[in-house]
């Protein structure tokens, strides 16, 4: 008999996950398939990914084209997916020039280089450190990891990177004095804390953040790797705050389903790289441009007006529904926080037919930003009646 998926799985591949007992083959829109042709209505799209569904058309179609015509250059060559998507970042966001990665970690990665580089020229070799929040998260590489303020992601690497200091979110003197008394060569948020347990950030601490780094020249980066692309109802969640940053960092559903991240410099950090500062050998790679030009040029005004209304349909739907202790959350990223422990309700929504994430105590939803209303619904009772179980 030939071992079964998970079977290899477990033998060959490192144990870092926890993978719930489901193998899952098709995807089209917002049903998954398994093996048996069973099928699950996805509220996670692979963490907030597969921005328009899975194997939409159109991204699809612009994947596949570029596949057949030029997958991959190196950064050595010019390349018109890499170029055009750049250009589009920049209109959209005001920004002035993009670097390409694979991943949220190594949009960050890029950002905290940006910043250092930048705040030592302006300011001295002394102004390294960069200030992030406590319940953070901002990736899995030893930087980044250094950069989360969530400490039991710390205790198996030690010594981290140094140059990070941790501070509350809404304590705007904290953040000015710990600032101040670091030399800090920037400040890095999340508008939504995501795996945080969806901490939507108050417009008031926002707009103080961004006061104080402007008025202090200290560079702010806002993570939106995880907000990014539609996924609050606006393009990127800073601009849900009315604040310009200097550096934006996105990623996830950004590629549509393909490895792609982005860091975006603003005026006053445009031209700190250099040739050979920085690099990453499939950053830009034409394929997944291609897919995120195909994301990126339909985000518009009518989608993100629709993501505020299916979000305003999901708190709708929890506030006050049996099992449900509270619910919070900007556009189609929403966090539940149940009566039943909320990885228990995530494995009853399994067996029911609904993929949902988890994030801290709460039970996290990423649906597609094109999720069908009907599809949203369905899914949305079977949610309720496991919360009430
Ligand atoms: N930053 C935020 C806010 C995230 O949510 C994540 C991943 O969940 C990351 C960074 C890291 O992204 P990646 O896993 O693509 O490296």
């Amino acid at each position: 008999m030939n071992p079964t998926t998970k079977q290899l799985d477990d033998t060959y591949v490192a144990h870092t996950y926890a993978r719930f007992p489901v193998e899952l083959t098709r995807g089209s829109g917002s049903v998954l398939t398994d093996p048996d042709g069973r099928e699950y209505i996805d509220l996670g799209t692979g963490i907030g990914v597969n921005a328009f569904g899975l194997a939409d058309p159109e991204w699809v179609r612009a994947v596949t084209e570029q596949a057949a015509r030029l997958p991959h250059t190196s950064n050595l060559y010019y390349t018109e997916p890499c170029a055009r998507l750049a250009e589009l970042l920049c209109r959209r966001t005001g920004m002035r020039r993009v670097f390409f990665g694979n991943s949220g970690a190594e949009a960050n990665e890029c950002a905290i280089k940006a910043a250092r580089k930048y705040s030592a020229a302006v300011k001295g070799a002394d102004h390294f450190t960069i200030v992030t929040l406590w319940n953070s998260f901002h990736g899995r590489t030893l930087t980044t990891l250094s950069a989360t303020g969530q400490e039991h992601y710390h205790e198996l690497y030690q010594p981290l990177t140094p140059g990070f200091v941790h501070v509350h979110a809404e304590d705007i003197d904290e953040l000015r004095r710990v600032a101040r008394e670091a030399k800090a060569a920037g400040v890095l948020l999340e508008c939504v804390q995501g795996e945080g347990g969806v901490v939507v950030l108050s417009r008031e601490y926002v707009r103080a953040v961004a006061a104080f780094c402007a008025e202090e020249n200290i560079p702010l980066m806002v993570d939106e790797v995880q907000t990014g692309n539609g996924r609050t109802g606006a393009l990127y969640a800073y601009m849900n705050y009315g604040i310009t940053p200097d550096i934006v960092s996105t990623a996830k559903g950004l590629g549509g389903g393909l490895p792609l991240g982005a860091c975006l410099l603003g005026e006053k950090l445009a031209d700190v790289f250099a040739p050979g500062d920085h690099g990453s050998t499939f950053g830009g790679n034409p394929i997944c441009c291609a897919g995120a030009l195909s994301i990126l040029s339909r985000i518009d005004d009518a989608l993100l007006a629709s993501v505020r209304e299916k979000g305003e349909y999901l708190l709708r739907a929890f506030a006050g529904a049996p099992g449900v202790q509270d619910v919070r959350g900007l556009g189609l990223m929403v966090g539940i926080l149940p009566v039943r422990p909320a990885g228990e309700v995530v494995s009853d929504c399994l067996s029911n037919g609904v993929l949902c994430l988890t994030a801290k105590d709460r039970i996290r939803l990423l649906p597609a930003l094109t999720i069908p209303m009907d599809k949203l619904e369905q899914a949305v009772s079977v949610l309720l009646a496991a919360l009430r179980a």
